[in-house]
């Protein structure tokens, strides 16, 4: 199959969380199962030159209201995968993928509409006729609608067909009706983009797009409800039939504490003496030596109220006799200043980490015994599954994709893997945490450590789903009567 995968960001080369993981690592285990991929990216400035720079290279002139805009088109291979940058210095060569200091860039309507026709003039440039373009997220949604109107007959796509994945339902694009004319839209084709406070791009890929899928089976029920829906519940009810929950894996090469550069000592199941030297040297490095003989709990996730900052340290707190604390995270400024000053005061305790560091990362979750995941939602999750990897065993609120992943007995099971509050409530994650904190010295904690350990979080199985889907839309496409 011919698949062009579109993002707004994909490991290694620039990521704000988890979406880049999955791109990441999707494209390259659908190339490596013998299929054509593209993958087009925006080539911002934090994308470094020399992973866009040889290749071959493309010039476009990408329509936008009554003018255009110039585009290079930038074509590199790694490994199996052909990366597809869309270089336009005026929209993407700035500081934040997104935004900066928690704002948006103004002009985001305009940079991912350009984006999306850019990956569809982009491969009509190169020849590349995609059976399927998989998108991901809002940023890349109006391909879907694209080739519903502009693009409709256009022979060159007659047979491609779209699947748009919804990474987070919280992020939606939403824009005024003048985004979407400038992008080229009739005013009849953005009924089905309106929303309470706008038109959204993502809502426009949700009604035109062939299949949909998300990150977990739970998500994609949660998604058909008011409170998990978040205004999109209705399309998604409607088009059921097409809505697909797979769940993410993680990159098991990346993620292994056996081969981990990062590490002070590497180690694996059964062998854990490597992960009390990690524990003794984080420790060490960031003065709270002497701490070794009880559990390291950590948090690595965005300051974004979705992660639930708050609860993880009104739960914390009356617990900081029995555990130390380091967090890892950076976004919205009232919450860093929130959790920096919480961190100040527990400093005999606890620390905390504010920026985006990868090596940290991998650092800690080898260093820790818990991580925390109070999320309020969580479409998937890649920290619990990264967690169990490295022996790190997840407390977590059970929704989304946590639910999928994560489970606690309540008798001595063998199944379980980590620790579960019913809610985001912080007196329910508190007792989860607490659970934890008392398992931790008595004799079922390594047995939850090696559960953890031994789970199957890697892609092979999610890589089956998406390509028998991919294939069930392409023959769908080319024969529409019997779908
Ligand atoms: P989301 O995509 O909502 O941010 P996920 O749990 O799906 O959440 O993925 C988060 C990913 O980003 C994980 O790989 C996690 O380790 C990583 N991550 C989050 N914040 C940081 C940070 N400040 N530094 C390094 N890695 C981070």
């Amino acid at each position: 199959m011919k698949i062009l995968l579109a993002a707004s960001e994909a490991f290694p080369f620039c990521k704000t969380g988890g979406l880049a993981d999955v791109v990441g690592t999707l494209s390259q285990k659908l190339g490596a199962a013998g299929h054509d991929v593209v993958l087009c990216l925006p080539k911002y400035r934090a994308v470094e030159s020399a992973a866009s720079r040889g290749g071959r290279s493309y010039h476009l002139d990408i329509p936008l209201g009554a003018s255009s805009m110039p585009v290079s088109l930038r074509c590199v291979q790694r490994r199996q995968v052909s990366v597809q940058f869309v270089d336009c210095p005026p929209l993407f060569d700035r500081d934040g993928l997104y935004g900066v200091d928690g704002r948006d860039h103004p002009d985001n309507d305009v940079r991912y509409a350009v984006f999306c026709r850019a990956a569809l003039d982009g491969v009509k440039a190169r020849g590349f006729k995609p059976d399927v373009v998989h998108l991901h997220d809002w940023q890349a949604a109006l391909i879907a609608p694209y080739l519903k109107t502009l693009y409709a007959r256009d022979p060159f796509f007659s047979s491609t067909a779209t699947v748009l994945t919804i990474h987070n339902i919280a992020y939606q694009g939403v824009f005024p009706a003048r985004s979407f004319l400038q992008a080229g839209f009739a005013s009849a084709d953005i009924r089905k983009a309106k929303t309470g406070r706008g038109y959204s791009f993502l809502k426009a890929g949700l009604a035109a797009a062939d299949w949909l899928t998300t990150v977990s089976p739970t998500y994609a029920r949660e998604l058909q409800t008011p409170a998990g829906g978040q205004g999109m519940q209705e399309v998604l009810r409607r088009r059921r039939g097409r809505l697909a929950g797979i769940l993410n894996g993680i990159d098991l090469d990346y993620w292994d504490p056996e081969r981990d550069g990062f590490l002070a000592q590497r180690y694996r199941q059964g062998d854990l003496g490597g992960k009390q030297t990690c524990k003794k040297r984080f420790l060490a490095d960031c003065g709270l030596k002497d701490s070794a003989s009880v559990p390291l709990v950590a948090m690595i996730a965005r300051l974004d109220r979705q992660k639930g900052w708050d609860v993880a340290l009104q739960a914390l707190a009356p617990r900081l006799r029995r555990c130390r604390f380091v967090g890892v995270g950076e976004g919205e400024p009232s919450l860093v200043k929130i959790v920096a000053g919480w961190a100040r005061r527990y400093r005999g305790a606890a620390r905390f980490h504010c920026g985006y560091d990868e090596e940290l990362a991998h650092r800690l979750y080898a260093a820790a015994d818990i991580l925390l995941m109070p999320s309020r939602f969580e479409p998937c999750g890649l920290g619990q599954m990264i967690a169990m990897r490295y022996g790190c065993v997840p407390v977590v609120t059970r929704t989304g994709g946590l639910c999928d992943t994560v489970t606690e007995t309540s008798v001595l099971g063998s199944r379980q893997n980590g620790f579960t509050a019913k809610s985001g409530d912080a007196r329910d994650f508190g007792r989860a945490l607490g659970r934890a904190l008392d398992s931790y010295a008595g004799p079922s904690w390594a047995e939850t450590v090696r559960m953890g350990m031994g789970s199957d979080f890697s892609w092979d199985r999610s890589v089956r789903n998406y390509l028998d889907l991919f294939a069930r839309a392409a023959a769908q496409r080319r024969a529409p009567l019997d779908s």
